[in-house]
């Protein structure tokens, strides 16, 4: 099922005829706006009248499996996008699909495209062979190289926070977190050395604190609490709601190019003294 009603009425303008071949999904969660554009994809390709969760067809299968020849799914290798994998992208491509009806791209993380492979994708993209269809993804628009997103449609896709994907990882590490900073009040500061150098990437950090966020949230509206978190309870209300506003504060901060460091030490002094 496709949860996102952005990308959901892509559905719509490939039935009225109307699809670009290159679109820029700007998203608050990538790895389920990625598993909403399969579900579009299987639509784009599907031998039947796609319906969900299609099990008739080998092409929706084949996608489901990430193995359908015509789709290339591309991750940054390290830090960047790289020029090789557009070129091999671009030869991949250069040939009609052999089964499926359109050859498609998924690049995530558009925003770590460099000056060279940005030169090469918009190379591919100002010669479009017929039938490509192209999708990148990221968290911010305006990271991403100016002469590509001017040539990509672009397509919100927001989820509210209970359409997310819950990442088990990080929502443990916000428990364990909020244990160490609000119960046991001790080497907070270690704690920021921990998460920093050894738990979590930079970009883990938004979810991160969205967690934290959801559990005090939790807490003011008196909904279950994890058991490691039980003794928050007592908390006054007052207490809890200047703690959601730091909080809050603290997600809207990372947007911008903070040093993590000071931002997570700001962060725990200023918890405890709330
Ligand atoms: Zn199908």
């Amino acid at each position: 099922m496709i949860k996102n009603d952005a990308i959901h009425s892509l559905v719509k303008k490939y039935n009225e005829n109307k699809m670009s071949h290159i679109f820029l999904i700007e998203t608050n969660d990538k790895k389920q706006a990625l598993k909403d554009l399969l579900e579009f994809i299987k639509v784009l390709n599907c031998e039947n009248e796609y319906e969900e969760n299609c099990v008739q067809c080998n092409l929706c299968h084949l996608i489901t499996q990430n193995t359908l020849p015509s789709l290339k799914i591309i991750y940054p290798d390290g830090q960047n996008i790289r020029k090789e994998q557009m070129e091999e992208l671009k030869t991949t491509f250069s040939s009609q699909p052999y089964f499926s009806k359109y050859n498609v791209y998924v690049i995530n993380d558009a925003e770590k495209f460099n000056a060279s492979s940005a030169n090469t994708m918009l190379k591919f993209i100002e010669e479009p062979e017929k039938n490509i269809v192209g999708f990148l993804i990221t968290n911010n628009k305006e990271n991403v190289i100016n002469t590509i997103k001017s040539r990509c449609e672009m397509v919100k896709a927001y989820y509210s926070e209970n359409q997310m994907e819950m990442d088990p990882r990080i929502y443990d590490l916000a428990l364990q977190y909020l244990k160490h900073i609000e119960i046991e009040k001790e080497k907070s500061i270690l704690y920021n050395q921990d998460l920093l150098n050894e738990k979590l990437e930079k970009e883990d950090f938004l979810v991160f604190f969205k967690y934290l966020l959801s559990i005090f949230l939790n807490l003011l509206d008196q909904k279950d609490l994890p058991e490691d978190l039980i003794q928050l309870k007592d908390r006054e209300s007052s207490e809890i709601l200047r703690k959601i506003q730091l909080i809050t504060e603290i997600i809207e901060k990372l947007n911008y190019n903070v040093n993590m460091n000071v931002l997570l030490d700001d962060f725990v002094l200023r918890m405890e003294a709330l």
